[in-house]
């Protein structure tokens, strides 16, 4: 918890949230470091995945669980306003590296874009129930949930509509934490990809978390997007979810040859310190192959470097929420 609080805030916090998406205007505070291009989605169909072997967990209904507090459940939204800094590829491949280690894993797929379901070989404009109807119609979420290399709750084209149908409702932000409720002591770690806006599909990913993971693309840093990113946050931890922060700054697309690359990592702990990760995730392209096979890169390529960036990246991970349980536990103890 502790650790957010080095992030740089903003002057007083606002009573409402107020989404930001990615049109937002932004200046590079780094001169050095450039805005991204637009980032074309992938329009190609993925072939339909192979579905692992793995001993997914039985969704069960479990009206008892809190909705929030007292379970050991990680609920990680990886967020960043910016398209293509490898929010889903970082979903994906952290979520199958931790179902290796042998937690039990959900990933969500919260945008309309539906890559993240794409990568598992499932087509999200065929989709007919999903994340849309969980949020929407308050359906439960176990009975959109496949089983693929871990459980993934879909995402389907609707799901654009779900932010202007939310707007209206009451618990509008809570929709998200509601649903996760009923599965949510069937999980070590659920995974919420976001879209690439602070709107409100985000904001409901960072009601329901416990903590949020900002993969970040070296080439085009934008502290000023981080900034941003944290003012929500900051937002969202005094009005809905006092225990969300940031925890994590992944560096994603790095490329050690590249002074560039290498300039962008030391801004970056300049601003962030411990919050970013020490595993760097590579520029390869193995990252753009696997899915287009319907994989995560851990199936795709097993024994590759790429793979092998998200296994550490896991261990990291899971070694910060250890000694972090372990500090809870000898203060309560
Ligand atoms: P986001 O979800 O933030 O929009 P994606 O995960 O979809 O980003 O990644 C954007 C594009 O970059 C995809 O085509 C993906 O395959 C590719 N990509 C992701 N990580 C890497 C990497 N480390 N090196 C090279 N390409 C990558
Ligand atoms: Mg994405």
């Amino acid at each position: 918890m502790g650790l957010i609080r080095l992030l740089p805030r903003s002057g007083a916090a606002q009573p409402v949230v107020e989404p930001v998406n990615d049109a937002t205007p932004e200046m590079p505070l780094e001169e050095a470091l450039v805005e991204p291009p637009v980032v074309s989605e992938p329009t190609h169909e993925p072939e339909p995945a192979e579905v692992m072997p793995v001993a997914s967990p039985a969704v069960q209904r479990d009206d008892a669980a809190p909705a929030t507090q007292g379970t050991a459940t990680h609920v990680i939204a990886l967020a960043n306003q910016k398209g293509g800094v490898a929010k889903t590829t970082t979903t994906l491949n952290l979520g199958v590296a931790l179902r290796e280690m042998g937690y039990r894993v959900l990933l969500v797929d919260l945008d309309p874009q539906g890559n993240l379901t794409m990568s598992q070989g499932l087509n999200p404009d065929v989709i007919e129930r999903s994340m849309f109807d969980v949020l929407v119609h308050r359906i439960p979420i176990s009975e959109i949930i496949e089983q693929r290399e871990a459980d993934l709750a879909v995402a389907s084209i609707d799901l654009a509509g779900a932010e202007l149908a939310l707007s209206a409702m009451i618990g509008r932000e809570r929709a998200l934490e509601k649903a996760l409720a009923e599965v949510r002591a069937s999980y070590d770690y659920v995974l919420v990809d976001t879209p690439p806006s602070l709107g409100l599909l985000t904001i409901n990913a960072f009601v329901a978390a416990t903590g949020v993971i900002v993969p970040v693309q070296c080439e085009y840093l934008s502290l000023r997007g981080l900034v941003q990113l944290e003012n929500t946050l900051a937002m969202v931890r005094e009005n809905l979810n006092p225990q969300v922060g940031v925890e994590g700054i992944v560096a994603t697309m790095f490329d050690g040859r590249t002074l560039h690359s290498r300039e962008a990592i030391e801004i970056l702990e300049e601003n962030f310190g411990e919050l970013v990760y020490r595993t760097r995730i590579r520029k390869t392209v193995r990252y753009a192959e696997a899915p287009v096979k319907g994989s995560s890169v851990l199936k795709y390529d097993p024994s590759g470097a790429a793979a092998e960036a998200y296994r550490e990246l896991a261990r990291e991970i899971v070694a910060a929420k250890e000694a972090e349980d372990g500090a809870q536990a000898r203060k309560h103890a």
